[in-house]
């Protein structure tokens, strides 16, 4: 009998392409960005990021991270310009994050790990629902940004502040007026390269686009994300950690620099 997906030997990243064949594919995600590699692109525009605090809704523990979701029945809170062309609307941000600071991110930096990796999910409007979005290959855009131990970040521990409510698969709380933007480093280079979800179903839909500047995070913050449980309720408790994949072949895609 098979297991879910997850992030344990039995049914993690290595066994994934068992029930999802697309793990072998030719645009996977993450990759280890190599910057001496990566072209700059004068074509390349700036991002231009609209959020509106009041369509954050709630956050959950999904069993393999947790998210925060957001309104996206009309176009209040947006990705514009950067590598995509056209409007796309923010659905939810979750983090990846290791069982010790010397690892957790999933895109890597000249085989740099990052203690946690942020992602902001959004979906292509073109189409005319996120779910449809997923699967057509411009149809995400997600912004990733890598955390690095330094400072106390006093807007993720807004975020942080809730775990006590999620700390189990399949809790939820409400979430409400919280500005993503927050959490964007100030300086938003970045790198960008066709790839796919990070998880299972693992399809290729997604723009990446990494951010060359990091956020801080403390370390009793990082002490925090570790709490958290991947199990639910009556089961045997199993704490989230380690919920990223690692790097995966960059199979000739190119990777694009929107900085010198
Ligand atoms: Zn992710």
């Amino acid at each position: 009998m098979s297991h879910a997906w997850g992030y344990c030997a039995e049914n993690g990243p290595e066994k994934w392409a068992k029930d999802f064949p697309l793990a072998d594919g030719p645009r996977q995600s993450p990759i280890d960005i190599v910057p001496a590699k990566a072209s700059f692109d004068a074509g390349l525009k700036p991002l231009c990021l609209k959020y509106n605090p009041s369509d954050s809704i709630d956050i959950l523990n999904n069993g393999h991270s947790f998210q925060v979701t957001f309104m996206d029945d009309t176009d209040s809170s947006t990705l514009k310009n950067g590598p995509i062309s056209g409007v796309y609307r923010l659905k939810q941000f979750h983090f990846h994050w290791g069982g010790s600071d010397d690892r957790g991110s999933e895109h890597t930096i000249n085989g740099t790990k990052y203690p946690a990796e942020l992602h902001l999910v959004h979906w292509n409007t073109k189409y005319p629902s996120f779910g449809e979005a997923a699967s057509k290959p411009d149809g995400l855009a997600v912004v990733g940004v890598f955390l690095k131990i330094g400072a106390e970040n006093a807007q993720l521990q807004k975020v942080l502040d809730t775990f006590d409510a999620i700390k189990m698969k399949g809790n939820q709380t409400a979430f409400p007026n919280f500005d993503p933007a927050t959490l964007l480093p100030g300086c938003l280079d970045y790198w960008t390269y066709n790839g796919s979800l990070t998880t299972p179903p693992l399809l290729e839909s997604v723009t990446w686009i990494v951010c060359k500047e990091t956020i801080s995070v403390s370390p009793a913050q990082m002490a925090r994300f570790r709490g958290l449980l991947f199990s639910s309720q009556g089961e045997a408790a199993c704490c989230m950690v380690d919920n990223y994949r690692p790097p995966q072949p960059l199979k000739g895609r190119a990777v694009r620099a929107s900085f010198k």
